[in-house]
């Protein structure tokens, strides 16, 4: 057993609190990993399984008329919203509509490129250790488009971005799509095939794989509801199996982060933007590698469960339906383009993402608390970033930080929650 201080807690085992869980045991640390459920059950389980290494840019909320009008009257499936759903967000939403003016952004952007650069890398490492290569393809994804001046603007963005980042795609017209995605039963405008990215065919299955090479280093895995959190000489986790005590502990609960720590005296502004998934049959062939079909907003991914549908943000209160609006549209818009069968689930599956107005992820010590940390609010790329974050945030318990880690708390200090 190693000293005391070397013992460590870390709460949540989505992607986000395995990967920290194992950053901390390769620096030796003792670490308990709770959750309530099996490893990679709630939001690391329901995401597109997409590794963002091209994702340089943090999604921001768009300023200019044509999409706000889209969005205002429902023609955009990127966002759905009702208006007691945006009351609720409006605290949040504003200064993440402040962020997302374009200085700001392209200010966040240069930290968040730091951190997504890396991502494939942090990954490699636990893809190889975990033996979890069958559920990853290194080929990237495809964002297709219908609309030909639609994907003329995009192409010109990918040029640009090709510039800053030097991330690599190519631009494949109809033909070319067609002929790389014969599963296409139209011809589209064409394609841009982003070759950074790397798709996993089971996102839950990878978060279980990490866990599995946790527990066979020792790690310690915990099954219980977390009820509460207590310092006194160090910190006391309060479960519904009983107490665990240590001189240190990390939140990586996502979504659920906030509610632990309001007791304590942390308010944190998470925006939670709701996103749907449902599986289907396929009815003919699947497409090779994942589609986001940029018209809808939505990702079609062939995974080992059927073709996983995914939407984008929805801020309205939820309202319980079987298949929501934006899985309706999406679900309409994939069937004319692919060759669907029978729906896997009666309902759908809905889970948020954890985002902060600032598009960064919170990684780092709490101010008022010693040896409490933090690690979430990984928004649309936790699945990307969780390795990353976890290295980093690794360091910083071990005293040894990584320069980005400064950079991170660019326009919330996470001395300020
Ligand atoms: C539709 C959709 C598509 C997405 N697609 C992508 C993508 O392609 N690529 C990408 O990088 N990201 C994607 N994301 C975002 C990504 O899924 C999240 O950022 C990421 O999963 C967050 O991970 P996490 O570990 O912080 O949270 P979670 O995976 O939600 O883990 C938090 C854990 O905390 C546990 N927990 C909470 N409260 C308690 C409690 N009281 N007691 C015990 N345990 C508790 C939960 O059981 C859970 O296991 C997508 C998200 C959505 C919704």
């Amino acid at each position: 057993m190693s000293s005391q201080s070397k013992q460590i807690i870390v709460l949540g085992a989505g992607m986000v609190g395995t990967s920290a869980a194992l950053a901390l045991q390769a620096r030796d640390y003792d670490v308990a990993l709770i959750d309530r459920a099996a490893p990679g059950s709630e939001t690391s389980y329901g995401n597109a399984g997409v590794i963002q290494g091209e994702a340089r840019e943090p999604y921001a909320l768009p300023r200019d008329i044509a999409t706000l009008w889209g969005i205002a009257f429902k023609q955009d499936n990127a966002v759905d919203w009702d208006v007691r759903g945006l009351l609720k967000a409006a605290p949040t939403l504003l200064p993440y509509w402040y962020n997302s003016a374009p200085k700001r952004h392209r200010r966040i952007s240069q930290v968040y490129s730091a951190l997504v650069a890396r991502a494939n890398a942090d990954h490699a490492a636990l893809i190889a250790a975990s033996g979890s290569e069958a559920l990853i393809r290194r080929e990237g994804y495809r964002l297709i488009f219908r609309d030909a001046a639609a994907f003329d603007k995009m192409a010109g963005k990918a040029e640009s971005w090709e510039t800053i980042y030097g991330i690599n795609f190519t631009i494949e017209d109809g033909k070319a799509l067609a002929a790389a995605e014969p599963a296409l039963r139209q011809r589209l405008a064409g394609a841009i095939h982003w070759h950074d990215a790397w798709t996993c065919s089971d996102p839950g299955g990878l978060v279980r794989a990490y866990a599995a090479l946790f527990r066979k280093q020792g790690g310690d895995e915990i099954r219980a509801d977390i009820l509460g959190l207590e310092s006194g000489s160090g910190w006391r986790v309060r479960t519904s199996v009983g107490t665990f005590d240590a001189q240190q502990v990390v939140v990586a609960l996502g979504p659920w982060s906030p509610q632990l720590l309001e007791p304590l005296g942390y308010r944190v502004p998470m925006i939670r933007k709701r996103g749907y998934h449902m599986h289907f049959t396929p009815g003919g062939a699947l497409p090779n590698i994942p589609m986001i079909d940029a018209e809808v907003s939505a990702v079609y991914a062939p995974m080992r469960a059927g073709l996983r549908i995914c939407t984008g943000a929805d801020l309205s209160i939820e309202r319980g339906e079987a298949m929501p609006r934006q899985l309706r549209r999406a679900h309409a818009a994939a069937s004319e383009l692919l060759d669907l069968g029978e729906p896997v689930e009666a309902s759908a599956w809905r889970g948020e993402r954890p985002c902060m107005p600032d598009m960064l992820p919170v990684v780092g010590a709490a101010a008022q608390h010693t040896g409490l940390w933090f690690d979430f609010g990984h928004g649309h790329q936790g699945f990307t970033l969780g390795p990353t974050t976890g290295a980093l945030l690794a360091g910083l318990v071990a005293g040894d930080p990584d320069p980005i880690v400064s950079r991170l708390a660019l326009s919330r200090s996470v001395k300020d929650l």
